[in-house]
């Protein structure tokens, strides 16, 4: 076992020797063969720039700005950046655009909810209205803030909302509209400029969710790519999120929420003096924060610069041409959405060839996807986030591709035993123990980190389970995976 605090503290080289074991078992950060949670622009030295800059700020605390002007000073212009980068600025339509860095997306999009929340006190139950695409992020913020949620239905071939339906699910009590650009499930973007007209006619506010593509949209418009109207140059948007950790190519930690105006960020502070300690402001939900990540993304866009972002986006764009290339010159695979931006998202329409067994046999032969469970009318899918440092491992992928694609079909589709979908079906989560997850875990090999195990079982069990039972099946065995290593 791994033993956090020793007797006796060990010699520094010895705890990086450790560490460095322990990430043999992760999955590639770098390599461009994973294609989700990283992003890698494979820039030579930028790895090593971000952690020395990492290392500068690692101590420094964001709970005061005025302690740490240099903290101060690096988060505005990374504001400034996003703004830029997402049609605001001086001399646009959105002059007045304010922002914060925040730790992700995810807090990106509860404070953009908190704050659209706190404007309207007057409302006892505001109401959030989102399409079912939308990041589960907003579910999230809904749930933590108390916030209905109002799901609306996409087109199963488009994915997208229509704006009507969108328009008619807005209520007296909706404080937010949100939309996508894109999607993280399949790489759409909504229809933002009706979307954000219509939260215009009705007074109300209009986040578009830019935490997955807002770095590369941009981009990849300045190369040729048709890229729909999405940022602040629409009318209506009043907020925007970027994750600096995805397209940006910055360390993890970072996002920047953006509003159009001061008036529309004041609600999103958090202002306390009835204690006797410090009369505590803070912009985001954590109060102490890490210089760190900030320092590490200035660096990282000081480095990579403009121009650099431009080729970077050039270089996705090539490897999402030859990824969707290779699916479509592949028997049985389609495209499931145009992969017209930065991801790639394919299913299969031949029923001997299974996309789980494919993703376990993509994964043998080192090529990490991420398999999407059917939802609705949408099948199930493969999802490919693509990012620079894949364009040179394109050629390698269409044969292995190939191959993996002929195994698992020769395999055949996952037959789940006798039973046993009547069984997910009868069971209700009340029911789950923490004996029946462990013993499920031990069955299926997970959790024991000895390597990735073949998961087409696993997901082809929580395919047929309600999705209640899921959510239930996965915070129980994650739950058992989080236990003290005594
Ligand atoms: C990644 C993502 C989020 C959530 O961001 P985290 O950084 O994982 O918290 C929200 N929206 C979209 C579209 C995303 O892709």
């Amino acid at each position: 076992m791994i033993d956090a605090l020793p007797t006796h503290g060990i010699p520094a080289d010895q705890v990086l020797a450790e560490l460095r074991g322990l990430r043999q078992a992760d999955l590639p950060t770098h390599g461009g063969k994973l294609f989700a949670y990283v992003y890698d622009p494979a820039v030579p030295g930028l790895d090593e720039l971000a952690h020395s800059a990492y290392a500068l700020s690692a101590h420094v605390n964001g709970l005061d700005p005025t302690a740490f002007p240099s903290l101060l000073a690096t988060e505005n212009a990374l504001v400034a950046a996003a703004g830029r980068v997402l049609g605001a600025g001086p001399d646009t339509a959105a002059p007045d655009v304010v922002g914060s860095v925040t730790s992700g997306g995810t807090e990106s999009l509860i404070l953009a909810v908190k704050a659209a929340r706190d404007a309207h006190p007057e409302i006892t139950s505001p109401r959030l209205v989102i399409p079912v695409t939308a990041h589960a992020a907003f579910a999230k913020a809904a749930h933590y803030l108390g916030v209905e949620l109002d799901l609306v239905e996409v087109d199963p071939v488009t994915f997208r909302p229509s704006p009507a339906a969108m328009a008619a699910a807005i209520t007296i009590d909706t404080v937010l509209i949100a939309c996508s650009a894109p999607s993280y499930a399949h790489g759409v973007i909504d229809p933002v400029e009706e979307i954000a007209a219509i939260a215009l006619e009705e007074g109300i506010r209009c986040h578009v969710d830019a935490c997955f593509g807002g770095w590369v949209l941009p981009y990849l418009r300045r190369i040729g790519v048709e890229v729909p109207a999405f940022d602040f140059s629409v009318p209506g948007v009043t907020s925007i999120s970027v994750d600096l950790h995805k397209y940006a190519y910055c360390p993890k930690g970072v996002s920047v929420l953006l509003h159009r105006d001061a008036s529309l960020r004041a609600p999103q502070y958090f202002a306390y003096a009835d204690w006797p300690g410090y009369t505590m402001v803070n912009p985001v939900i954590s109060s102490t924060r890490s210089g760190g990540p900030i320092a590490a993304a200035f660096a990282t866009l000081r480095h990579i610069g403009d121009d650099g972002y431009l080729s970077l986006a050039a270089q996705t764009q090539s490897a999402v041409r030859g990824l969707a290339a290779a699916v479509t010159a592949t028997p049985g695979l389609r495209l499931l959405a145009p992969a017209d931006y930065s991801v790639v998202c394919l299913t299969s329409d031949d029923p001997e060839l299974d996309l789980f067994v494919l993703a376990d046999e993509l994964g043998a032969r080192g090529w990490h996807t991420q398999p999407q469970l059917p939802f609705g009318d949408i099948p199930a899918s493969i999802h490919l986030t693509v990012t620079a440092s894949v364009a040179p491992q394109v050629e390698a992928f269409g044969p292995a591709l190939a191959d993996a694609a002929k195994t698992a079909r020769a395999l055949g589709p996952v037959q789940l035993p006798e039973g046993m979908v009547s069984m997910i079906g009868a069971m209700t989560p009340d029911l789950l123990t923490p004996d029946m997850i462990a013993g499920l875990a031990e069955q299926f090999g997970l959790g024991d980190g000895a390597g990735a195990p073949r998961m087409a079982m696993v997901n082809t069990v929580l395919s047929v389970a309600p999705r209640r039972l899921r959510e239930r099946l996965l915070a129980e065995f994650v739950s058992f995976l989080q236990r003290p290593s005594w």
